[in-house]
């Protein structure tokens, strides 16, 4: 196979968002730390508001997670509604879902009032059953989410499968007709140009090394210095999702980065898309080492997975288009002679209680733990983050609650036991 390895939703873009080429600015209202999803939407909604922002991305914006992720803007948590309401309580879970619901509203408000052009489409997702009993227990799933959030989703028994999907591998599914899909590359760009518009200064190659808290008359302000200069600012959210480093180590001990990989074939014929996907949901299997796929709006196969659970490296990318290739032959047979023309891998942030968190930490504001769910909640969170900066009451419900620490081996800057992590999801998913 002669594929190329770099993202796929990257060369989709006719221009990249250009960061301010001029000085920092000597002080600001607000810094955020990171320019994917989170710290542009919180960027734009201060700068909507009046707030004066400077947004200091160590690379180019979109280069973390958000420019690399499948394009699937989901409903719900990763984890089980009983999970959920047995840990945080009903009243808890109802506004956790209400706000997965919202998340996906914002990004569609967000994509209509910005003009950003991004193939955003409320087309829905799938989710597969790789045995009888994940199919049976979503009747079960449904009816809790009908009746805890009033929320409808439709169990498609094995027989009629053939009008979602082209696989004959799986047992059944279950349509959220709520969820969307977009490019991922192009909502950000215009995410970051619209909060450019909106009067929020922008600074990429800006790699942040070092927040300091200061006290002067009285006043507590932050000393933020990165490669391109030093800034201070009165405070400081830190976006920096699974690519936390160690310039904030409180935030870098609460994530376990875990790598994700994904492959894009050519551009199939438009009668094998249909058939293959023939309503362009989001698609994703019932394991916990899962397979993600969807059709690009080119009509590309992508198809994704945690091919290594190691973030991505040269070798874990190359590795993982061998291994995604043949997981995607597995489910659709049809595409064995098709070609694969890319492979790209990013990490994803996880907390160790697979939610997503956000408040204070160390004095500066932070949302993280999106794992499969970032492109709604990053983008939610980061203008929740900015309206609570502003004043407004704080009605997160993401925020109330405890924000673990992830375990040695796991955590992000020394990762030495992930792939034992892997072993017990594999274990676990042989096993139920
Ligand atoms: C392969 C893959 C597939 C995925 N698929 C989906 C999906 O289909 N649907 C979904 O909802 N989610 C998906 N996700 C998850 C989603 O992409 C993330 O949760 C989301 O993008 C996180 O956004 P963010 O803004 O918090 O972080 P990121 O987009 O990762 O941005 C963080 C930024 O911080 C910068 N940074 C780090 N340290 C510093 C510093 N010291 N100074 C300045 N900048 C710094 C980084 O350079 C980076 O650009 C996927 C993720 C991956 C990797």
């Amino acid at each position: 196979m002669s594929i190329k390895e770099s993202n796929y939703w990257l060369e989709t873009l006719r221009e990249s968002p250009k960061g301010s080429a001029g000085p920092l600015p000597e002080s600001v209202d607000v810094a955020i730390l990171g320019g994917g999803f989170c710290g542009l939407s919180a960027a734009r909604t201060l700068a909507k508001r009046g707030v004066r922002v400077a947004l200091l991305e160590a690379e180019t914006f979109g280069w973390g997670a958000s420019s690399r992720n499948g394009g699937m803007v989901l409903t719900g948590m990763k984890l089980a509604v009983p999970t959920l309401i047995g840990r945080y309580g009903r009243e808890a879970v109802q506004r956790m879902y209400a706000a997965s619901l919202e998340g996906i509203d914002l990004v569609e408000q967000i994509v209509r009032e910005e003009v950003i052009d991004c193939h955003f489409s409320r087309c829905g997702h799938l989710e597969v059953a790789c045995k009888q009993a994940h199919f049976d227990a979503y009747a079960e799933a449904a009816q809790q989410i009908r009746r805890e959030f009033h929320h409808e989703l439709r169990i498609v028994p094995r027989g009629e499968l053939r009008a979602e999907i082209g696989a004959e591998i799986y047992f059944g599914g279950l349509v959220d007709e709520t969820s969307a899909g977009l490019n991922p590359a192009q909502f950000v760009s215009g995410l970051a140009k619209a909060a450019q518009r909106a009067g929020a200064c922008l600074f990429d190659h800006a790699r942040v090394r070092r927040v300091s808290p200061q006290t002067a008359a009285g006043t507590r302000t932050f000393r933020v210095e990165t490669l391109r200069g030093t800034l201070m600012a009165r405070e400081v959210i830190l976006a920096t999702g699974a690519y936390t480093t160690g310039t904030t180590p409180a935030l870098r001990k609460k994530i376990i980065p875990i790598g994700s990989y994904i492959i894009a074939t050519e551009v199939l014929d438009e009668e094998l898309a249909r058939e293959l996907s023939p309503r362009g949901r989001m698609i994703y299997d019932s394991r916990h080492f899962l397979y993600y796929y969807r059709l690009a709006p080119d009509n590309r196969m992508l198809f994704g997975g945690r091919a290594a659970f190691f973030p991505e490296s040269e070798s874990t990318v190359r590795e993982s288009a061998e291994l995604l290739h043949h997981g995607m032959i597995g489910v659709f047979p049809q595409l064995r002679d098709v070609k694969v023309e890319y492979v790209w891998g990013g990490t994803l942030d996880f907390a160790s209680d697979a939610m997503p968190h956000s408040g204070k930490i160390g004095g500066l504001y932070f949302a993280s733990g999106f794992a499969g769910h970032g492109v709604a909640a990053a983008t939610w969170m980061g203008a929740k983050l900015a309206s609570v900066i502003c004043g407004d009451v704080d009605d997160n419900p993401f925020s109330k609650i405890a924000f673990p620490g992830a375990p040695l081996g796991l955590r992000s800057g020394n990762t030495w036991a992930l792939p034992l992590a892997g072993l017990y999801y594999r274990v676990l998913d042989w096993l139920t």
